[in-house]
C-alpha cells in the first residue's frame, strides 16, 4: 500500500510532470482510526554519510510492540556487520533481489529489542537525471551536490507494512548539512562536522533523508497558540539568495492556514533544494528542484499548495482506498485560492482551464473521483484535482462561506491525524450545514462525466409588475441535481437567478420588471459541466495531445521541411500522422505547420480567417487555435525561416494552455486564450 501513499502535485501546468510525493504520509488503515491509538514500531537511527566517498554508516535500535508478523528489510548493497536481537544473533536471509531480510515473528510476545549495524557504498548522484527518472527510481543517492535517500530505497532496516515513530541523528562532514522530517532536537555545526537529531512523534510510513552543501536559514514563527515553529531554508548556495522571500511567503500562508483552518500541527517547515529537478513533500518539508525553487512564481503557488499539505494530507489522512479527497481540498484552499484573491477574473479562468481540459479528456481515461488514490498520470488529475477542488468550489456556493469554513474547522478538530474518507467529510458538511448532502457528494464522487445543462426555451410575456420569463433548462438522464445560475440581461443590466434543475427538463418562472434581451446559463463557470460545442474556444493543448490529431506540414523543401516534423513529434509525444497538404480539412483535430508566406497562402486557398491580430507580425513565430467552419479545431503554427521554427521546439510544448503565442526565438513575448463565447439564447 506503501504505493497508495505517494502524493503527487504538479507544481505548475506547463512543464507538466513535476509532482511532491510524501512518504510519511496516510495509511490504508481503518477509517477514522486514531493513528495514534494504534500500536508503533519505534527506530532509533544513527546515520554517518560522507558524500565524497558516498559510504553510509548506520546503526539502528527498533523496538516492536508485537501485534503481527513484522518483515525488516535493508538494500543489497549494504553489509550488515551486526544483528542482534536483545542478545542473541539475528542474522538476516538473503531476498532473492540480495536485499537482507529479517522475519520479525508474531511469536516474539513481549517488546524486544533489535539492533542492526550496517554500512556500505550509496549510488553516485546524477544529476542529469529528470523528474519521472528520479521518481521512477527508489535508489538512495548521494554526492557533493546532494545525497537524497528515499524511504522506499530500503537505506535502514525497514518495515515494510507498518506504521512507525522515530529519532534520527544525521552526521556529515564539515559543509554538508542533512534533515529528515520531524521536530529538530538538537544540532551541532562545527570545522569537525555537522550533527542533527530529529524526532518524529506521529504515525509515518518511512523516512526519507535529504542531505547536501546547504546554506540553512531560519526564522522563528509564532503560531496561532502561540507554539513557535521553526521555518527553515535549506538552499544550495547559488539560491540562497532567495531564502528570505521563500521565508517570508511560508509566513504567509501559515497565517493564512493557521486562522482558517487552525493551528500548525507540526514545529518546524522547511524548505529544501534537490540538485535533481524533482520535487517531494513531506510532513514539515519540501523537497524542490533547484531549477523550480529559481522559477520566480513558485514561492506564490506551489509553496503554498506544500504548505497547506501539512493539515489535508499529511495530519488529516486520506483514506486511500476509498478515493483521495486531499489533493481537491488543497487545491481548492491553495492554488485556487491564490486566483481568487488575485481577481474574480483569474478564478474564473482557473475553472475554465478545468473544465476545459476534462472536456479534452478521451473517452475512458474519465473515472469516479471516489476512485482517485494518486496522481498518476494527466487525467488522473483532471479528476482528482480540479473535479475535486470543484466539487469544494460548488459545496461553497451552496451552503455559503462561513458555514463552509465552520464544517472545515470542524473537520480539522474531528480528524487530526486521522485516517479520514470522503463520507467523514460529507457528516461534517450536513452537521454543520444542517442539510442532506447526500446526492451532492453522491453524484460528484460516484458518477463520471459530467452534467450538461443548457438552455432550451425561453418565453416572455408582460405581466401587471414588469414581465414574466419561462427559461427552460434541460439535461441528460439520468439527471443531476443542480443549481444552475442563469444571467438575465434587460436594458438596466444583469440579474443572476439560480435554479434548482433536478429533472431532465424543467421550466422555470421568474419575474422582472425591465424587458429580458437575453439569458445566458452559468455565465461564471460555477458549474462542473461539460462545456457546449463552441463554448470554449480550442486552446493549442486540445489539438496537441489529442491522438487523433493530423498533421499537415506545408515546407516542402529538405531542411525545413524535417525540422517541422520534428516539431510535430514534440507536439503530439508521438510520430505525426502527416495528411497530404492538398487535401481538404479532416473532421479530425489538425496541426498545421509551416512558413509564414505557406501558411497565409493555405489559409486564404481555405477561406480560413488569417493570422489574429493578437500575435500577427509580432516576434518570428507564432501559433494559434482555430475552429474550422466544418467544426474541427485547427493548431497553426507559422514561422519566418528554419531556424525560428526549430526555436520553437523546446519552448512551445509548454504552452498547451494558450490558445495564441507569439515567439521571439525560444522567448515567448505574448499569449492568450481565447475568450469564451458563452450559452447564450436571445429572447426575441
Ligand atoms: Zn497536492
Amino acid at each position: 500500500m506503501k504505493k497508495q501513499a505517494v502524493r503527487l502535485i504538479q507544481l505548475f501546468y506547463c512543464f507538466g510532470l513535476l509532482c511532491v510525493v510524501g512518504t510519511a504520509v496516510a495509511s490504508p488503515a481503518a477509517p477514522g482510526i486514531a493513528r495514534e491509538h494504534t500500536r508503533f514500531i519505534d527506530y532509533d537511527i544513527q546515520v554517518r554519510i560522507d558524500p565524497a566517498t558516498r559510504m553510509l554508516e548506520g546503526k539502528s535500535i527498533i523496538k516492536f510492540n508485537k501485534t503481527r508478523d513484522h518483515v525488516l528489510k535493508l538494500g543489497a548493497q549494504f553489509e550488515v556487520t551486526h544483528a542482534y536481537v536483545d542478545d542473541v544473533p539475528f542474522e538476516p536471509e538473503a531476498a532473492a533481489d540480495q536485499s537482507h531480510v529479517w522475519q520479525v515473528p508474531y511469536a516474539i510476545l513481549r517488546p524486544h529489542r533489535i539492533e542492526i549495524h550496517w554500512r556500505g557504498l550509496l549510488h553516485a548522484l546524477d544529476e542529469t537525471l529528470d523528474h519521472e527518472q528520479t521518481l521512477g527510481r527508489p535508489v538512495a543517492v548521494s554526492g557533493a551536490a546532494g545525497t537524497f535517500l528515499p524511504d522506499a530505497s530500503n537505506w535502514y532496516p525497514r518495515v515494510t507494512d507498518g506504521l512507525i515513530h522515530y529519532k534520527v541523528q544525521i552526521e556529515l562532514p564539515a559543509g554538508q548539512r542533512g534533515l529528515v522530517a520531524g521536530r529538530l532536537v538538537d544540532e551541532q555545526d562545527t570545522d569537525a562536522g555537522y550533527q542533527a537529531r530529529f524526532e518524529f512523534t506521529h504515525p509515518a510510513e518511512g523516512i526519507d533523508l535529504m542531505a547536501g552543501p546547504y546554506e540553512i536559514a531560519s526564522e522563528n514563527y509564532t503560531g496561532i497558540q502561540g507554539e513557535p515553529i521553526l521555518l527553515r531554508t535549506y538552499f544550495h548556495s547559488q539560491i540562497s539568495p532567495l531564502a528570505s522571500d521563500y521565508l517570508e511567503a511560508a509566513k504567509r500562508y501559515f497565517k493564512l492556514y493557521e486562522s482558517w483552518i487552525g493551528a500548525y500541527p507540526f514545529s518546524e517547515f522547511s524548505i529544501v533544494s534537490s540538485p535533481t529537478p524533482t520535487g517531494f513533500g513531506m510532513p514539515t518539508l519540501t523537497y524542490l528542484g533547484i531549477n523550480v525553487l529559481q522559477l520566480p512564481f513558485i514561492k506564490d503557488t506551489s509553496l503554498g499548495h506544500e504548505v497547506l499539505h501539512n493539515w489535508w494530507g499529511n495530519a488529516v489522512y486520506p483514506d486511500y482506498q476509498r478515493g483521495n479527497w486531499s489533493e481537491g481540498l488543497t487545491t481548492f484552499m491553495a492554488d485556487y485560492t491564490y486566483k481568487e484573491q488575485e481577481s474574480e477574473d483569474a478564478a474564473r479562468e482557473m475553472r475554465l482551464g478545468w473544465l476545459r481540459n476534462f472536456a479534452a479528456l478521451e473517452p475512458g481515461q474519465d473515472e469516479p473521483l471516489a476512485r482517485f488514490t494518486s496522481r498518476t498520470h494527466g487525467a488522473s488529475k483532471i479528476v482528482g484535482y480540479h473535479k475535486s477542488a470543484m466539487l469544494f468550489f460548488m459545496l461553497r456556493d451552496l451552503i455559503g462561506e462561513d458555514v463552509f469554513n465552520r464544517a472545515i474547522q470542524g473537520i480539522w478538530g474531528m480528524q487530526r491525524f486521522k485516517v479520514t474518507a470522503w463520507p467523514h467529510l460529507q457528516s461534517a458538511f450536513e452537521i454543520i450545514s444542517v442539510r442532506d448532502l447526500h446526492s451532492f457528494f453522491d453524484q460528484w464522487l460516484q458518477r463520471t462525466g459530467a452534467p450538461n445543462p443548457a438552455i432550451t426555451a425561453v418565453r416572455q410575456e408582460p405581466v401587471e409588475s414588469g414581465h414574466r420569463l419561462h427559461i427552460t433548462l434541460t439535461q441528460s438522464e439520468p439527471p443531476y441535481q443542480l443549481r444552475v445560475p442563469v444571467a438575465v440581461q434587460t436594458d438596466a443590466g444583469e440579474e443572476m437567478h439560480l435554479f434548482d434543475l433536478q429533472h431532465a427538463e424543467q421550466t422555470f418562472v421568474v419575474d422582472i420588471g425591465d424587458k429580458a434581451q437575453s439569458v445566458i446559463l452559468d455565465p461564471d463557470i460555477r458549474l462542473f459541466r461539460h462545456l457546449a460545442s463552441g463554448e470554449a474556444p480550442p486552446i493549442l493543448r486540445e489539438v496537441m495531445v489529442n491522438p487523433t490529431t493530423a498533421t499537415i506540414i506545408l515546407p516542402d523543401n529538405g531542411e525545413t521541411r524535417q525540422t517541422a516534423v520534428m516539431l510535430a513529434e514534440k507536439l503530439q509525444r508521438r510520430a505525426p500522422q502527416i495528411l497530404s497538404v492538398n487535401q481538404s480539412i479532416p473532421a479530425v483535430p489538425v496541426l498545421i505547420i509551416g512558413l509564414h508566406h505557406e501558411v497565409d497562402a493555405w489559409l486564404v486557398a481555405r477561406d480560413l480567417p488569417p493570422k489574429p491580430d493578437e500575435i500577427n507580425g509580432k516576434g518570428t513565430a507564432q501559433a494559434w487555435t482555430l475552429t474550422a467552419p466544418q467544426g474541427a479545431s485547427l493548431a497553426i503554427v507559422s514561422a519566418q525561416d528554419n531556424a525560428s521554427l526549430e526555436s520553437l521546439i523546446r519552448p512551445l510544448p509548454h504552452y498547451g494552455r494558450q490558445s495564441y503565442i507569439a515567439f521571439d526565438g525560444r522567448q515567448a513575448i505574448g499569449s492568450g486564450i481565447w475568450p469564451v463565447q458563452v450559452q447564450r439564447v436571445e429572447i426575441p
